[in-house]
């Protein structure tokens, strides 16, 4: 897909989805198949780009069900920063925001518990028609790589008690019991990338939700570098060591050595690291999102 258009290479992304129409219908199919089986949703989003990582139809795909909204890799943003967007989101959304980081356990608790009370309205329904009190069932979503797995393992580390498949299930799903109040589908909702907005899909682009077959490095390290560049000139000039040099690809391959044959800045390899420097955290702690 690399090469369709080498004229307007913006336009890759943007092609790329629209060539498999179908795909994103099967993948929009089996996540309602998911989603009808839970009383509450996970959203896990990237707290690098909060807004970017949302899909905007998020309501057609999980209807009216309760959303949790996490914002993990927390560790990769400011946490000053990170906390007046909870605040903007909630709002925006209508739904508690919580945040999470892997490699940490803190906040586990507080996911777990939350989600048992945007249950429990659901749960009241059921036993008021006279059935039996039952656990909250839970599903994770998002789109690729925000960290989905990573918050299913989290969630299930405490108890691996598999539940087995529940009555009306058609698809064999393996539940687990995180504790007596909260049964979670093991298997993560995948929101398909249909990013019309080119930004946007860039802004997947930079935190790998996208394909790396879709695009190409160099216009997304462009890409990336300016909007690092309008929010974080100094801290990005400081990493790579430019003074009064602009922050260009030419110029940060000239500073790290990243040199052709022939004395040219090798770009194709310093977007690669570019875009691997911003993925790691290396660079400094960045929300990409701009506060509509
Ligand atoms: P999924 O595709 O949404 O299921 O994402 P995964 O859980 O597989 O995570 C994708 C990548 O992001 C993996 O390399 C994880 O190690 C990494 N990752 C997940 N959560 C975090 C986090 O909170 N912080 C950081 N720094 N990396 C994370």
């Amino acid at each position: 897909m690399k090469n369709i258009d080498k004229e307007n290479k913006t336009e890759i992304i943007h092609e790329h989805i629209h060539w498999y129409p179908g795909h994103i219908a099967k993948a929009e199919r089996k996540l309602k198949e998911q989603v009808n089986l839970v009383d509450v949703v996970i959203e896990v989003l990237d707290a690098r780009i909060p807004l970017s990582s949302c899909y905007e139809n998020i309501k057609s795909l999980l209807g009216d069900k309760p959303r949790l909204i996490i914002l993990n890799k927390s560790d990769l943003v400011d946490t000053n920063e990170l906390k007046n967007w909870i605040e903007i989101l909630e709002k925006k959304f209508g739904y508690p925001v919580l945040v999470s980081d892997a490699k940490s356990s803190k906040d586990l608790n507080k996911i777990i518990s939350k989600a048992v009370e945007l249950a429990e309205p659901k749960i009241q329904a059921l036993i008021k028609k006279g059935l039996l009190r039952r656990p909250a069932r839970v599903m994770v979503v998002g789109m690729p790589n925000v960290g989905k797995s990573s918050i299913i393992n989290k969630l299930t580390k405490s108890s691996k008690t598999k539940t087995g498949a529940k009555a009306g299930v058609t698809r064999q799903q393996q539940w687990v019991k995180v504790n007596p109040k909260l049964d979670l589908l093991d298997t993560p909702g995948i929101i398909p990338m249909k990013q019309e907005d080119q930004i946007k899909a860039k802004k997947l682009a930079f935190v790998n939700s996208v394909s790396e077959n879709a695009y190409e490095n160099e216009s997304v390290a462009i890409e990336l570098l300016k909007i690092l560049e309008k929010k974080y000139e100094k801290k990005i000039k400081e990493y790579y060591s430019l003074e009064d040099e602009k922050i260009t690809l030419e110029n940060i391959a000239t500073k790290r050595n990243w040199i052709k044959k022939g004395a040219e800045p090798d770009i194709e390899r310093t977007a690669i690291f570019i875009l691997k420097d911003f993925r790691e955290g290396k660079m400094g702690k960045f929300i990409l999102d701009e506060r509509e």
